[in-house]
């Protein structure tokens, strides 16, 4: 079984048209959520999600954007981000806003207790993991050997075995290609890992990051594929959303 792992696509419709054109074959999806707000393509990249299908938690973006996040929540938003929110609020058609307001909140369990799919954490949903303890944390409220998580648009993630806990970052080579990177996966050790994100990484590259997981092969492959990213800046300045928004994408940040 081999399963797409993607996140935070964030209405990037060029980001994820390349990942899908660049992934290998897969059988089944498991979208960690942020679909929508930042980027200027909210009904495109839903009715894609929709047709890919698979497990979709929702994501913070999710909530904001379809007017089901609490209001106390809306604080932990930056200006850009409420910005793009209230935007993609007015843009949405009615039956994607309805399907976003659907998702269901993780940890989602896609291969029973093997796999915790989460957007942020265990719990609570929205919280970071960017600390060996926040990732410490995350598995200690879980049973399952891996919890995939997004939401920091980092890709890599944490190992722990033993007492022993490694910071794993995927290295690759310059190129314009796509590029991969292979971790194989101990039946001793649990895992927090991120595969990045679709459509707006901030983690120095500006590739669109995803991962592939294989259970057959206990192997976890991380990818960077190129977009036009061109494209991308172009529909959110034309959209009227915040500049900073278009900026960022080509920074990686
Ligand atoms: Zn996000």
């Amino acid at each position: 079984m081999r399963a797409l792992v993607i996140s935070d696509i964030h209405s990037n419709l060029p980001a994820l048209e390349a990942v899908l054109a660049a992934a290998p074959q897969y059988d089944a999806v498991w979208n960690l959520g942020d679909i929508v707000g930042y980027g200027a393509n909210p009904n495109e990249v839903v009715e894609l999600v929709k047709k890919l299908g698979g497990i979709i938690v929702r994501g913070n973006h999710d909530r904001a954007c379809s007017g089901t996040m609490h209001f106390s929540d809306y604080r932990n938003l930056s200006w850009n981000a409420s910005a793009a929110a209230l935007w993609t609020q007015k843009d949405l058609k009615p039956e994607n806003a309805q399907w976003l307001s659907n998702l269901k909140r993780g940890p989602l369990r896609p291969l029973g207790r093997k796999v915790a799919c989460v957007h942020g954490s265990t719990w609570p949903e929205d919280e970071y993991i960017r600390s060996p303890e926040d990732a410490s944390r995350a598995l200690s409220k879980t049973r399952a050997w891996i919890v995939f998580s997004g939401h920091t648009h980092f890709q890599g993630g944490w190992s722990f075995e033993g007492r022993k806990c490694v910071r794993l970052k995927p290295v690759y080579g310059s190129g314009p290609d796509a590029v991969r990177y292979d971790l194989l996966l101990s039946q001793e050790g649990r895992y927090v890992l991120n595969p990045g994100s679709v459509g707006q990484p901030r983690d120095g590259d500006w590739r669109a990051a995803i991962a592939v997981f294989d259970d057959d092969q206990s192997l976890l492959t991380w990818y960077r594929v190129p977009y036009k990213v061109l494209a991308a800046q172009r529909r959110i300045r034309r959209a009227g959303l915040p500049k900073g928004l278009a900026t960022r994408l080509r920074k990686g940040q």
